[in-house]
């Protein structure tokens, strides 16, 4: 037996025989080290270990799944980061969700859309409908004749002027994370979106972990240095080096761009580049807990508040038939309500439904939970998007480094960019990449 084929059977043991196995066989020097088990660090690792190769996740947090993580603290499960499961036609998760019990639905709740207190009526609703189809030729059309340039200015004056607009515009910027004067319309071209948006009530962060239950993963142990030459890789944590042959880095875009890993030697500055030109947008979360049903239904419905500036939040209520529900807010909005605590951002937020619903609605709250994803020094965000004029940028994090760095990650997937599904697929080609690589360094 050599020692590639004694690892194997160690990570085998490990697959099978538990945690104290597992340990072991992360003490070993594996073929590939994959830093960070988010979505997809985790796929990265799942098809290596499938195809007989050792590997070993390294993740900072005290958990997997990065921004897929389901919190069950409120007595429902809502998802923290990613909760729809998008492209449903071309999602292979959706296929892994129906398999193992999860039973994806497709998102058909009842839409009540609010103008400030007051519902809007048919006419309304189909005002903005039209506007928001015109928004979508637009952005079609100038992705056509390759226009890189900020999605707000491929949108016609007439567009732009009309009164519709800022709420619109809201929905563009729940997308990407920012208002569209800061993203490459070209890049939104390029986003794959085939099938209707699915949900599993038992939460995306919680399929996630289902998916990556047998992949060995060391938590609590940040990666603060990657060393690589022709011969390998060298990644330091403040537990000790571990070295391997080709590392595959599955970090957030923003993470690397702020220098939070350094590299020995440095990036190429193309690559260091194009980490800066898909930088994360923001979305946040409030999930609120009412200790009876304060929603007119027993059924589980969408709330859009929509303001003439465009800042209102969606909600997304009864989650899995409970008296919780969560709201989302993105861009600007969300930077402020991040910037003024939690607890100001619950405030937000009740005071928001009750101006739909009424004075209820705080009566019967019971306690609630924000995201920070901005401030969380292990995402910096919430998903990327491409600066205008920067497209390409996805395609040049898709070629590996010095032929012993691969990256992973929503950024570098342009058809299903910051996903989940987007994040698995990264982490397919990661493993393939990583394979060949291993192919050759044994040659
Ligand atoms: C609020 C919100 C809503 C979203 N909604 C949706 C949605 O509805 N549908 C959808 O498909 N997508 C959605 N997304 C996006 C989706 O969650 C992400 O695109 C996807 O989870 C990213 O996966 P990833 O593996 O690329 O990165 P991550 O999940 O960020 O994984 C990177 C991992 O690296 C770890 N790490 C960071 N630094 C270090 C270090 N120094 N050393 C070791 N490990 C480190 C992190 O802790 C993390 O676990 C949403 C995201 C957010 C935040």
């Amino acid at each position: 037996m050599n020692r590639r084929q004694l690892l194997q059977g160690m990570v085998a043991a490990a697959l099978s025989g538990g945690y104290a196995a597992r340990l072991a066989a992360q003490a070993a020097t594996p073929d590939v080290v994959v830093i960070g088990a988010g979505g997809a660090g985790l796929t990265a690792a799942k098809e290596l270990l499938r195809s007989g190769r050792t590997v070993l996740v390294l993740e900072a947090r005290d958990r997997i799944g990065g921004r897929a993580f389901t919190d069950t603290s409120l007595g429902a499960p809502w998802d923290r980061g990613c909760s729809w499961l998008h492209a449903s036609e071309v999602n292979p998760l959706v296929r892994y969700a129906r398999e193992q019990g999860f039973e994806p639905y497709v998102d058909r709740y009842p839409r009540h859309m609010y103008r400030g207190t007051e519902r809007m009526g048919g006419a309304e609703t189909a005002g903005y409908r039209a506007l928001n189809e015109r928004i979508e030729r637009e952005l079609a059309d100038a992705g056509r004749r390759g226009l890189d340039i900020p999605a707000e200015s491929a949108l016609t004056q007439a567009t732009l002027a009309d009164p519709w607009y800022p709420m619109a515009m809201a929905g563009l910027t729940a997308w990407e994370g920012i208002e569209p004067a800061n993203f490459s319309a070209l890049d939104q071209f390029h986003f794959v979106e085939q099938g209707e948006d699915m949900l599993v009530a038992r939460g995306y962060g919680a399929l996630l972990a289902h998916y990556a239950k047998d992949v060995p993963v060391r938590l609590r142990t940040p990666v603060g240095r990657i060393r690589w030459n022709a011969r390998g890789v060298a990644v330091e944590t403040p537990s000790g080096t571990l070295n391997a042959r080709v590392a595959i880095v599955a970090l957030p875009s923003s993470v690397i761009a702020a220098g939070a890993v350094v590299f020995a030697p440095h990036l190429p500055a193309h690559v260091l580049q194009a980490h800066h030109d898909l930088p994360l947008g923001l979305m946040n979360k409030v999930a609120l807990r009412f200790r009876r049903n304060v929603f007119p239904s027993e059924r589980a419905e969408f709330w859009r508040l929509r303001r003439d500036d465009g800042r209102g939040m969606n909600y997304l209520t009864r989650l899995a038939g409970s008296n919780v529900c969560v709201g989302a807010a993105a861009g600007a909005l969300a930077h402020e309500l991040e910037a003024a605590g939690e607890a100001a951002m619950i405030e937000h937020a009740l005071g928001e439904l009750a101006s739909m619903l009424g004075g209820e609605v705080r009566r019967h709250f019971d306690r609630g939970a924000a995201t920070a994803w901005s401030a969380d020094p292990f995402a910096r965000g919430s998903y990327s998007h491409c600066l205008p004029g920067r497209f390409g940028a996805r395609a040049v994090l898709t070629r590996p480094v010095g032929g012993r760095l691969v990256f992973a990650g929503e950024h570098t997937e342009q058809s299903a960019y910051g996903t989940l599904h987007g994040a698995h697929l990264s982490g397919l080609r990661a493993a393939a990449e990583a394979r060949r690589l291993l192919a050759g360094a044994f040659a």
